[in-house]
Parts: structure tokens; sequence; C-alpha cells
């Protein structure tokens, strides 16, 4: 084997090099293989082929992103969906008396639909929100972010960043 910390070739796999002093696997400028210069971002050596990177470590941590998302997105849907449900009751109510006095027919319909909007709009944000939590469906869970920008959008933002972030975490 070679060196890796300064290029040497040795006879058998010592624990300390005796040329620099240095574990011969501790550094990463030669291929241990063939003694050829790596760097330290060569996985695969460019002479022999070896692979001279030590294990891939996963990159941990990012785990909290679609948890992040997905909070984000029920704390968005949940009082829109309330807020929607009582605009839909209200509005409409208030739509209708407006149409009855107005003559114009369908004020009150034009109304209780932005609340049902609303609702729809939650709704998807919740199930998306459910969905991210459970770290599936990515698809559902950027839909879910999405709209729950429409439902709050200084929540929706950072969801949908956190949602587009934390994608490779998603099943
Ligand atoms: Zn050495
Ligand atoms: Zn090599």
């Amino acid at each position: 084997m070679f060196c890796r910390n300064c290029g040497k070739e040795l006879t058998g796999s010592p624990e300390i090099c005796p040329n620099c002093g240095a574990k011969p696997m501790s550094g990463t400028s030669f291929c241990p293989n063939c003694g050829a210069p790596t760097t330290k971002l060569t996985e695969i050596c460019p002479k022999c082929g070896a692979r001279v990177a030590g294990k891939v470590v996963a990159k941990a941590g990012g785990d909290w992103m679609p948890l992040t998302a997905g909070i984000l997105d029920l704390v968005a849907g949940v009082p829109a969906l309330l807020i929607g449900i009582l605009v839909a009751a209200g509005l409409g109510a208030l739509g209708r008396l407006i149409g009855r006095f107005s003559g114009v027919a369908g004020v009150g319909v034009i109304m209780g639909a932005i609340g049902v909007a609303l609702i729809i709009f939650a709704l998807i944000a919740i199930v998306g929100g459910v969905f991210a939590l459970r770290k599936r469906t990515w698809g559902l869970a950027l839909a879910g972010s999405i709209f729950a920008l429409f439902c709050a959008w200084i929540l929706g933002i950072p969801a949908i960043v956190f949602t587009v972030m934390g994608k490779k975490h998603f099943k």
C-alpha cells in the first residue's frame, strides 16, 4: 500500500508511516492502492480506479426540514380552515342579504365561494402538511406548502423552502 499522507510505498499496512509519521490512511493526498496523487475530494482514483474515499458518511441532519414544513402547513391551514368556514357562512349570508336588497342575484354565491375556496386551500395545506410530517409523497407535501402560501404567505414561504430543501428525506 501507499501512505495516503506522503505517498511512500509501504510494506504491509503499518499503523504509522515510517516516512512521515502519520497514520497512512489518515491523509487524502495519495491513492493507497497505486500512490497516484489525489485530493480530499477524490472518491475514485483516476489512475487505478480504486475507491479512495472512506465510507461515504450519509449526510445527517436536514430531517427537521419536512417536519418543519409540515408544522408550518398545519399552522397555516388549520386557522385558514376555520376562517374559511366562518367566511363561507358569514359572507354567504351577508351576500344573500345584499343580493336581496340590491336585487343583484349571485352576490351571496360569489361571497360564499370565497370562503369555500379558502376551505379547499386550507384542506390541501393540511393534507400536504400531514404528508410532510410523515415524510411521504413529496409532491403532495409541496402542494400543501403552496396552498399554505395562499392561507398565510408568511408561513407558506418557509414551508415551500423547507419542503424543497428537504426533498431527499421524503420516501
Ligand atoms: Zn507517509
Ligand atoms: Zn490508484
